[in-house]
């Protein structure tokens, strides 16, 4: 064998040859990741980080879980791939056990391999089951980078590649944000305007087969809905004849404290779409859940979608194996226990740094944003400083962060906060207490 690669000629290689994710590529430094425990992982040089984004919002049971790594060496060893139109143990045993954590009513799955195409299966299926063609979406939104979830992401990722793959029909609805309303209204006087909106939007359209919401945006927020709004959207959407997706990419798996955010408000969508946490991202599997009513409708219409990769055994087992560990460890729980910890931790700090203008979350899913000022509330940069590569605040701090061995999301004007969600009360208060320190350089920028 030959010799194993030092961690500079990893890094070298890695960067050389492979393209990283949404930057300029000279502005790509990776860091050698070696192994990983828990909510840590160590690099080349032996240093330890804490893990409080759980990689991208996926590793909800940590890394390295035995059960889970067990059941991939099992399942390689038994039956390694099957075509689709094959039954597999796998299958069946993982479809009756989602019946058990998915929102009532979802009973027919389409399994692929990532939340992008999750997305993709979600709109042709509301396509060919409304035979309608617009999707309603919104702008602080993220639903994948291939070319139908790129064309209905909201958030400017869509921008570079909009000239030429501007996707047909999808059109977007201002978000949900109740901090800084983009109709500039006040909850709760404003007697839920978004989503009055929303119904004017479809009612003037025409043509809409389908609502598609992050029942808890993720990435561009933890956007958090107030208690009217997903029980008023539900009935727009019946009112209409209009299908409701709710990508729960990353909301879902314990994530928001309930198995999937959209229980939160015990409103059942027509179709969900799931990934990250359905394997604790140990290896990649998406799903794409309907109603049976729609499921009813394929059974005399043809179903034109499909993927060598669909549904195959080496993704299932370990979702099997996630889903037993959650409710052996009893992880939904633990999620609003522990978020409930880091809740009250992050408000204090709210009270001590004038540069955090809101701090919101569920569960475990958390975000503390920033402003330059508390009153108009106006963020320290813009998308397009950041897609120009020019240095961004919250990235600084960050990076800040990593120096002293935490590892924490952020984006744009705000840090996402979602570590595994087998985290102890000693790395919330070891993840807070960074962020307290780092968080000196925005203090230092504020206007006075
Ligand atoms: N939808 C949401 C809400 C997401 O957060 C993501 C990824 O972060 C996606 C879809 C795309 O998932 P994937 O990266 O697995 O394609």
């Amino acid at each position: 064998m030959s010799n194993p690669l030092s961690s500079l000629e990893v890094i070298a290689l890695t960067k050389k040859h492979n393209y990283g994710t949404w930057r300029k590529q000279k502005n790509w430094n990776p860091s050698h990741l070696l192994s990983a425990d828990g909510c840590y992982f160590t690099d080349g040089d032996g240093k330890r980080f804490l893990d409080f984004s759980s990689q991208l919002m996926c590793m909800n049971l940590g890394h390295n879980n035995p059960a889970v790594i067990q059941s991939i060496q099992d399942q390689a060893s038994t039956l390694a791939y099957a075509a689709p139109f094959y039954a597999t143990t796998a299958r069946a045993e993982l479809s009756k056990l989602l019946l058990d954590v998915l929102p009532p009513g979802m009973t027919k799955f389409f399994f692929t391999t990532s939340g992008t195409d999750a997305n993709e299966a979600a709109f042709k299926i509301a396509r060919m089951y409304t035979g309608k063609t617009k999707i309603i979406s919104r702008y602080r939104s993220y639903h994948g980078s291939t070319s139908s979830s790129i064309a209905a992401t909201g958030d400017p990722r869509r921008w570079p590649i909009e000239p030429s793959g501007k996707g047909h029909g999808v059109i977007f609805s201002p978000e949900v944000n109740c901090y800084k309303c983009p109709i500039r209204h006040t909850y709760p006087q404003c007697g839920i305007a978004c989503a009055d909106y929303l119904e004017h939007m479809i009612a003037n359209e025409g043509d809409v087969a389908a609502v598609l919401v992050e029942p808890v945006v993720g990435t561009n927020g933890v956007l958090i809905p107030p208690p009217e709004y997903f029980p008023k959207l539900r009935k727009i959407c019946d009112d209409h004849g209009v299908l409701l997706i709710a990508d729960e990419v990353m909301s879902g798996w314990g994530r928001t404290g309930k198995w999937f955010a959209i229980d939160n408000w015990g409103v059942q969508p027509d179709i969900l779409t799931t990934a990250k946490g359905i394997t604790s991202a140990y290896v990649p599997l998406g799903l794409c859940a309907t109603t049976q009513k729609i499921a009813d409708f394929f059974e005399e219409n043809y179903f034109a979608h499909g993927h060598t990769y669909e549904a195959h055994p080496m993704t299932l087992a370990p979702a099997i194996a996630t889903i037993h560990k959650m409710q052996r460890l009893g992880l939904i729980d633990r999620a609003n226990e522990m978020g409930a910890y880091l809740g009250e931790k992050l408000h204090a700090l709210k009270a001590s740094h004038p540069s955090i203008g809101n701090v919101r979350g569920l569960g475990l899913f958390w975000a503390v944003e920033l402003v330059k000022d508390q009153q108009a509330k106006r963020p320290f940069n813009t998308w397009q400083e950041k897609l120009d590569g020019k240095p961004i605040l919250v990235e600084q701090i960050a990076a800040r962060m990593l120096s002293k061995g935490v590892v924490m999301q952020a984006w744009m004007s705000h840090f996402v906060l979602a570590p595994p969600l087998i985290v102890e009360k000693a790395q919330i208060d070891e993840a807070v207490a960074a962020l307290d320190e780092a968080l000196i350089l925005a203090d230092a920028l504020l206007e006075a």
